[in-house]
This record gives structure tokens, sequence and C-alpha cells, in this order.
């Protein structure tokens, strides 16, 4: 079906979505949701409605004693082993935090070739974050087998797929380019590929991702998804995610977004009209890692909140496909989604806000949050009930763990928004965060959006493309209006906004990005934290340095960690790791070995 066909609008502009803040709903109301037949009389705490939802979470302080008197010395000596025009490079990554007024930082920049970085390339964040997880489009990786390693689970991307709806997840589709097609050219091979696929599993869409060499080869990916589009009837598109452009796999989410938003969503619309007096939200930047998505859906559920599509964990093409009759985008991993939550907003009216999942107090704001968005008495009592009794009910083990766990340090370098979100799980037991850093993030990760419009845009950048993005003439309909939306954030709850890392970490805590092997053992050395929670790249770096690792791109064998009984999972995880005596046995294969001045701190 066409995005364009006309469907009434699921939330008029004025009546129950036109509640607002100046509209405050107060005291005394029903919950139809909680008691079913019989409507009971519940009391919202007045307040919670004038809670300012916008405010940066302050962070706990970091012990003076723990943290070293100038950490600007510290970035000195920490560079001084790289040749002066990479430790030049280098300086602009590291900024010693200040939350009320962040400084600049370098981010989204090429990683210097000879330092040894954890990122991954632009089809690993095409493919292997964004689209991979979605069940039941038969995902082909064009290009050598060794691409494809990565294609098969590594994530630990879980799905429960309903009655009716394939679930490929299980399997790695690919082209297994050899030495023929890279000489002779792979389009051949690509479409016989796409046609062996539609014959065995009868899928309702492909995707086809580039990998570098068929970039280097000049295969057109996209003229030969238009062809079998055309001679098979089901929806196929392809993706030019080769993994050398941009500087990471975030140039490969921009291209996922800019792809899902051009050939999927939109494109079905639900079989009955949306009932108006539901809430109904999409769920954008979560992957369902270790079943991250499924207590999400718990507790929105618990509240009444319905649930249209999640990008792009425990979900499928038709969900994504009718996305767009949602009344709201939450935003969980910013980096990796905000190009959809921007384009919906520009062609349906859908307005979107950033959420945490990731920690119990975090959870609580951003389910106030929504419900705050929609501005309905019931909603908001209801989730104030799910919100006191998800809390009880891990409050006693919660604080058994902090009285352990408190004032140990953290440190986190991982993802796109990981290491600002798990700063929440930690603050929920004590244990403030040293340092931290992102992979891939921008600039707006670290220091918020407001810096948007002041970040340079250099060659990378410009190599991914921009959507050019209008209001659909027949199914935009603005959810809430622009004084709406005014009234809202004068309430304390802001759209369009993400206030980024540093306004949510402790004054002289090291912020760091794309850190660097070299880098993070002088940090580990210098800082002697509790827990380091990184990537696989370094996990087993860190370890081997008597430090445990919560590794939070898979969580290892763990999860989930999102929502309530979430936190309550990490709260165990991170007690056991830090209570156990093991890792003071553990010696270094380089025990004996100097870092030279960074040891010493003599450079
Ligand atoms: S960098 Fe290129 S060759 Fe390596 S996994 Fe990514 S797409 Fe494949």
């Amino acid at each position: 079906m066409s995005p364009a066909q006309d469907h009434p609008p699921a939330v008029p502009p004025t009546g129950r979505a036109g509640a607002t803040a100046d509209q405050a709903p107060r005291a005394l109301t029903t919950d139809p949701v909680a008691t079913g037949d019989a409507p009971q009389v519940v009391v919202v705490d007045e307040a919670v409605l004038t809670l300012d939802l916008s405010a940066p979470t302050e962070a706990l302080a970091l012990p003076d004693t723990l943290v070293p008197a100038d950490q600007g010395a510290l970035i000195d000596r920490l560079i001084s082993s790289y040749p002066p025009k990479v430790a030049r490079k280098r300086r602009r990554h590291f900024q010693v935090n200040e939350p009320g007024a962040p400084a600049p930082i370098g981010a989204n920049e090429r990683t210097v070739p000879g330092i040894i970085t954890q990122r991954g390339c632009c089809y690993a964040g095409c493919k292997g974050v964004v689209l991979g997880p979605i069940t039941d489009i038969v995902h082909i990786v064009h290009g050598p087998i060794g691409c494809s390693y990565y294609a098969w689970m590594t994530r630990r991307n879980q799905a429960r797929p309903p009655e009716g709806v394939a679930n490929y997840l299980q399997y790695a589709f690919s082209t297994d380019l050899t030495e023929d097609e890279i000489i002779f050219g792979g389009e051949k091979k690509l479409a016989a590929a796409i046609r062996e696929a539609h014959a065995l599993f009868h899928p309702k869409a492909i995707a086809v991702f580039s990998t570098c060499p068929v970039g280097l080869i000049g295969d057109d990916v996209h003229a030969v998804s238009r062809q079998l589009r055309k001679e098979l009837g089901i929806n196929i598109f392809g993706f030019s995610c080769e993994g050398y452009k941009g500087v990471s796999q975030s140039a490969g989410h921009h291209i996922a977004n800019n792809g899902l938003f051009t050939h999927v969503v939109g494109t079905e619309e639900p079989d009955a009209e949306p009932d108006p007096t539901r809430f109904r939200i999409n769920v954008l930047g979560e992957y369902n890692i270790g079943g991250d998505a499924f207590e999400i859906e718990r507790i929105l559920e618990r509240c009444g909140i319905d649930l249209v599509a999640t990008f792009s964990g425990n979900t499928n093409y038709g969900d994504i496909a009718r996305s767009h009759t949602a009344d709201l985008n939450v935003v969980m991993c910013h980096r990796s989604i905000n190009y959809l939550a921007e384009m919906m907003e520009t062609r349906y009216g859908i307005p979107w806000t950033k959420v945490n999942f990731i920690g119990a107090e975090a959870t609580a704001k951003s389910l106030r949050k929504i419900a705050r968005y929609f501005g309905d008495q019931a909603l908001i009592a209801r989730v104030e009930t799910v919100i006191g009794e998800e809390l009880e009910a891990i409050a006693a083990e919660r604080a058994e763990i902090r009285s352990r766990c408190e004032g140990k340090l953290a440190m986190l370098y991982v993802g796109g928004s990981r290491a600002h979100h798990y700063q929440e799980l930690f603050r929920d037991i004590g244990m403030p965060t040293i340092s931290a850093g992102y992979e891939f993030a921008h600039r707006d990760d670290y220091e918020g959006r407001e810096v948007i419009p002041s970040i340079k845009v250099d060659a990378d950048s410009r190599n991914i493309e921009e959507l050019d993005v209008v209001a659909d003439p027949l199914a935009y309909h603005p959810r809430r209006s622009p004084e709406q939306l005014d009234a809202l954030a004068r309430s304390g709850l802001q759209t369009r906004d993400y206030v980024g890392m540093m306004r949510e970490m402790a004054p002289s805590a090291l912020v760091v990005d794309d850190i660097s092997h070299h880098e993070m053992e002088v940090l580990i050395r210098e800082y002697s934290p509790a827990v380091v929670c990184s990537g696989i790249k370094d996990k087993y770096v860190i370890e081997k340095m008597g430090v445990p690792c919560k590794q939070l791109h898979n969580y290892d064998y763990g999860g989930p960690y999102a929502g309530f009984v979430g936190a309550r999972n990490f709260y165990r995880e991170i007690d056991r790791l830090v209570s156990a005596n093991v890792w003071k046995y553990v010696t270094p294969p380089w025990a004996g070995e100097s870092l030279g001045a960074f040891a010493s701190g003599a450079a």
C-alpha cells in the first residue's frame, strides 16, 4: 500500500492528544487499564506532575581521593608517547568534564592509522546493528564470506516473532564472492542469490548489503534489486554500505535509516483503524540484545502503552511498515536512529523524545515522559503504580548490593549511547564513573544536540546521503501543534532534544572519544577501576590486567539489562564481578614490563 494512502489521524491534534501541561491533570483519577471492568480511584502524587523530566540527571560525585589532582596533566602524559602530529590529533578527543558547560570534543573523525581502535565498519553498522535484527527480511550480504562472520547472530539480537511471521535470524545469507566475481563482476551472482533465497523462503522482503569489494568493483546492487523486485513481486532493496564509507559504523546507521525510511516505513496500513483511546508509540534504537526489548515490552504492557514497532529488536517488516501510525517515537540509542526520528516527524508529524530504559531510575523517568506526553490522568496514575511496584520489587536487593558496591569506580568505553546509558545503572548502586567515552558517537552525543549547527561537516560525513524529506501531503498530521509542544517543554518534557553524556557525568571525570588500547591500559593503571565496560575487542586485555570487564556489545552471555528486571540482573552481575577475589590472582603476561613514561608519570 502507498504511504500516501489516506487514513484518519490516530490521535487528533486536540482532545486526548491535545492535553498539555497547561491543562495538567491533577490528583484523583480513575484507571481503567489497572482494573479492567471495574475502574478504581487512584491518586497521582502532585509532585510527579511537576517533575522536570528534561533536566539532566545529576551524576554521582567522584571521591576526591580517587581523582588525580590534575586530569589535564594525565592527558598530556597519555598522548606524549605519540608522534607530535598524532598527539595533536588525539588531544582533541579528550576532555576533563564540566557538566554545566561541556567543552567541544573531537568525535566522528578518522582514527589515526596505527592506533588500535575498537570501531566497526560501515557495513557492520547498517546490516549488523540496524537492519539485521528484523526477523522476516532475508538479509543478503553481497561480499566475500569473511564479511558474514559477524552477520550470524554474534550480536545476540533475540526475537519472539508472532505466529505466522517468519524468523530468519538463525541464517547468514552471503553471495560468497570469490576471485572470479572480483574480476568479472558479481551482479549475476547476486541476482541468482536473490532468486534462490526467494524460492527457498518466500520472504516478504529481501535486503542486500554491499561490502568493501562490491564498492570497489562497481556492482550496482540497487539496479539488481530493482530488477528482481519487478521480477519476483516482493520488496527488494539495496544498501551502499561498503565497509570503508565514513569513519566508523556510524555511517552505516545513517545509511540504514535512509533505506528503512525510503523502502519500508509507511508502506502498509493497519487492517483496522488505530483505536484513538490507546497510547501508541514506537521505540527507536533498541536492538533487543540479551532480551532487553522483551523487558521493555513487559513494562509498557503493564502501563497500558501499545508498542507499534521497535527499530529494530524483536520486530518484523510489517511492524516497521506500519510504524507511521504511532503517536510518539521514543529514542533509546540517539546515535544510531536519530535520523529516522527526525524524518518521521517531518513526513508524518510524529514527535520524538529521548528516553533511557537502562537503569531503574532512568526507566521510571522514561515512563513518566511517555505518560506526560499523552497527558492522560489515568495513564499517569497507572505509570506511577507500575513504577512503585517495580521499584519496590527490586529495592531490598538493590540496597544490599549497593552496600557492597558503593564508591567503587566504573569506566565505560562502548558504543554511541551505552557509555552514557549504563552510567545510570552504576548510579543506582552508588558506583561513580571516573571515565567514559564512545566508539563512534558524534559531538552531539557528548555535548547535546544544541551543538549540531556548529559541527563541521567533513568529507567523510558528506559522503553519506542526507534525504530531502518534506511533509507527506496526505499522511502528515501533527500529533501535537507547535504550541502544545512548547507547553510540554515548559512543563518539563522536551521533545527533539538530547542533553548528551557530558551533562550527566561528574565534574572532573575524563571523557575519551574513540579510545585506543594503549590509552585504556594507561587509564586502568591510573584509576584502578573496580570494573570496565567495553567491547569484545578489548575485553580480554582488560581481564588480563586483573580487572573485570563487562562486555556491553552483546552482554557476553547475560541480559536483559533494560528495565526493572534488567537493572536487578545488572546489579547482581556487577556485584559478582567487583566482589570476586579471583582478579587479584591474575598475573598479566606482561608483568614486570614497564609502560615507560606512563606508568611512572615521568613524562
Ligand atoms: S571492512 Fe569491508 S571487508 Fe571488512 S567486514 Fe567490513 S565490509 Fe567486509
